[in-house]
């Protein structure tokens, strides 16, 4: 599969058209970003290693029942994907509390939460993906209806349960993350995106040591080093 005409290109990947109509081609980028936008970098390899964790996390919440958009990496940097029209919502998923909760809502870094918390902010750059309740969603038409934001929440939480005991079993905390989801060309709800440490925290369940983007974020270095501990974990026996 061919990529063609570039469609997007975003701060971690680069959107491809291909000649079915239906699928497009993800490049990874090695560019790092954070703040939104307001610090960069670039990291060689670091695109290769999101490309795979990602391969190995779609593949498992498929054989799991979760619907994605995943269909195959094609190369170290390249994943063949199905084209969906992107709900323009992040649906984070936090079973930790750091970062901006801790940050709007003076929850002491590293609580661990009494239930799952799932938030929406709206993915707009210009307005630094601020907050959304579900009547935001609704008044900015970023959903049709109730039910499909009753559906993201529902599916987010069953990703968690997928991935919180997984990673557990490997030694990370699934502190939290970020989903994307698309509607497929039959109208069908599916996860899109990436899932790898620049939109999951994962810490050490023994060390607490930072295996994600806030190694970039809180200028810790070692970045690459983390990312391929947590590829490495995830491949297990088979790498
Ligand atoms: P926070 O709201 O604490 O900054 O982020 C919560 C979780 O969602 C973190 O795992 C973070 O990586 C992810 N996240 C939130 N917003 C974004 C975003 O715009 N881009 C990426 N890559 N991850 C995000």
């Amino acid at each position: 599969m061919q990529k063609r005409e570039l469609v997007y290109e975003g701060k971690a990947k680069k959107l491809f058209k291909t000649d079915d109509s239906d699928l497009y081609i993800s490049e990874f980028k090695d560019d790092l970003t954070a703040f939104n936008g307001a610090k960069s970098s670039s990291e060689a390899g670091k695109g290769a290693l999101n490309n795979k964790i990602s391969t190995e996390l779609f593949k498992l919440l498929d054989s799991r029942g979760i619907q994605t958009h995943f269909v195959k990496m094609l190369d170290d940097n390249h994943m063949l994907h199905k084209r969906a029209d992107v709900i323009l919502i992040e649906v984070i998923v936090r079973n930790i509390a750091t970062g901006s909760l801790t940050r709007n809502l003076g929850i002491k870094d590293g609580t661990v939460l009494p239930f799952t918390l799932v938030e929406f902010d709206y993915k707009d750059d210009d307005l630094g993906d601020p907050k959304l309740n579900d009547q935001h969603a609704l008044i900015l038409g970023l959903v049709d209806y109730q039910d499909e934001l009753d559906k993201l929440r529902r599916l987010a939480r069953e990703i968690n349960d997928i991935l919180k005991p997984y990673f557990k079993d490997k030694g990370l905390n699934l502190v939290d993350f970020k989903l994307e989801f698309g509607k497929d060309s039959s109208g069908n709800i599916i996860l899109v995106d990436e899932i790898s440490p620049d939109n999951c925290r994962f810490w050490d369940i023994n060390s607490g040591e930072k295996m994600d983007k806030d190694r970039f974020r809180e200028g810790l270095g070692g970045l690459k080093v983390a990312y391929e501990d947590v590829l490495r974990r995830i491949l297990g026996d088979s790498a």
